[in-house]
């Protein structure tokens, strides 16, 4: 008789706001198998993606860096030696050593970003950093823009979890996002508000996958959110649907609201949108009739760069009818906010020294490349420690990116479980573990499960 299968309880530990449930066949001890979505979480109730699914294939990859490799020949050639730990660990730290001696500790620079979710594993590169006095990090490729936005309007990042909006909600908008493709949980629960009666609407510049799911797609232009909100605003003020109860109750200005939508009218917001006036006066009388409106904002708003100005407007719209205080109204867009976590020994907060200079995540290429005004005047960076990012495929500017990685004063480590396009310019490669092979701790962002 076959012994019983072994299983393991996980999260997902991918940049994806759903941090699915997860439990993971172990075959042996250094095997694992199927990896499926586990029923301990109802909001991600054993659904995930196939690429999750198919996790086994990623760990056992025959091309997954088992030991640590100096580089042996000219940058980027792709010829490697393979060291001890304790050696390529010594010529890190030696590199470190004598570039900070030499140019000053703001000259080495801890490149990361979200590879894992994890909190040790994604943000304990950042106690180095402050313990060293490196060079501090300005994060800019993702979310920054799109928090700022909700933060300004909401005041923290929490909101309303979708599963409480399935059954009530009567309008789901969907906005700045392609669920279907990228959030596979949002997609489930929205798709089951749509079916039990609820009007789905999305807001995408793109004719996406999840825009064809909706009764209503506005394809605006790029960037022109914001013009869309407003004008809503002024619809539902202008025809009576604002809960101004619910305004000077909760809200600090809605007078001045009211009076700065006065002129943003659907035919001013026709033309920066592209939209037909009349389908945002439709899209405005939906919202405003039904109080039950939910909106799930995504990450698009950070893609362009008037996105927290976007983001800003969009989260006034359950402000202006109240619909935060009826079941399946309100919106959300992240709730790391609910998680009162104090994180200074992972991140070094305790140790931050703020007059140390703070460079761009998105300005790794001018950087590289001494571009006076991204080095914030400072000395040149001359040493990297990149982990969880692969900034020679998805940094702004590559062309300066692949210029300035391929320096040959500038000594780069790369922590890394492939072989990626920037490893590949490494002066030493670091062996990284996945997530199933570590222990960390994770939060969600699109669920209150803890
Ligand atoms: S849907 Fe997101 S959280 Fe769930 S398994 Fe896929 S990447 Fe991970």
């Amino acid at each position: 008789m076959n012994a019983p299968l072994r299983t393991a309880p996980s999260v997902c530990p991918h940049d994806c706001t759903s941090t699915c449930a997860l439990d993971v066949e172990i075959l042996d001890a250094r095997t694992v198998g199927r990896v499926r979505g586990a029923m301990r979480n109802s909001y991600t109730g054993g659904v995930i993606c196939e690429k999750v699914a198919r996790y086994a294939e990623r760990v056992h990859h025959p091309d997954r860096l088992l030991h640590p490799l100096v580089r042996n020949g000219p940058k980027g050639a792709g010829q490697w030696k393979p060291v001890s730990w304790e050696e390529a660990l010594d010529r890190v730290a030696e590199a470190f050593i004598v570039k900070a001696a030499r140019h000053g500790s703001e000259s080495v620079w801890p490149y990361f970003y979200a590879g894992t979710m994890g909190l040790v594993q994604r943000d304990g590169i950042q106690r180095l950093r402050h313990a060293m006095k490196y060079s501090r990090w300005f994060s800019t490729i993702c979310v920054t823009l799109s928090d700022t936005g909700w933060i300004a309007g909401v005041g923290s990042k929490r909101g309303v979890d979708l599963r409480e909006a399935v059954q009530p909600a009567d309008v789901v908008v969907i906005w700045g996002g392609n669920p279907v493709n990228t959030q596979v949980n949002v997609m489930q629960h929205a798709m089951a508000a749509k079916k039990r009666g609820a009007k789905l609407v999305v807001v995408d510049p793109y004719r996406t996958g999840t825009a064809e799911k909706a009764d209503l797609h506005l394809a605006l232009r790029p960037g022109t959110d914001g013009a869309l909100a407003c004008a809503v605003m002024h619809v539902l003020f202008a025809e009576g649907f604002a809960d101004w109860e619910y305004l000077r109750r909760y809200t600090d200005c809605p007078d001045d609201l009211a009076a700065h939508v006065r002129t943003r009218t659907p035919e001013w917001a026709a033309q920066i949108t592209g939209l037909p006036e009349q389908t945002i006066v439709e899209f405005a009388r939906l919202y405003g009739r039904n109080k039950r409106s939910y909106i799930r904002c995504h990450h698009g708003f950070s893609r362009s760069r008037n996105g927290a100005a976007n983001m800003h407007a969009v989260t006034c719209l359950p402000a202006v009818t109240g619909a935060w205080q009826h079941p399946g109204g309100g919106a959300l867009y992240g709730h790391t906010g609910i998680y009162p976590l104090d994180r200074s020994l992972i991140e070094g907060l305790d140790v931050v020294d703020r007059s140390v200079r703070e460079l761009d995540q998105s300005r790794l290429g001018p950087i590289l490349t001494g571009d006076a005004d991204a080095l914030k005047g400072g000395p040149p960076v001359t040493a990297l420690l990149v982990q969880n990012t692969n900034p020679a495929m998805v940094c702004p500017e590559l062309h300066k990116v692949h210029a300035g990685l391929a320096r040959e004063d500038l000594f780069t480590c790369v922590h890394e479980q492939f072989m990626t396009e920037t490893a590949a310019f490494a002066d030493v490669v670091l062996p990284a573990t996945t997530f199933l092979e570590d222990d960390d701790f994770y939060t969600s962002s699109g669920h209150t499960t803890f």
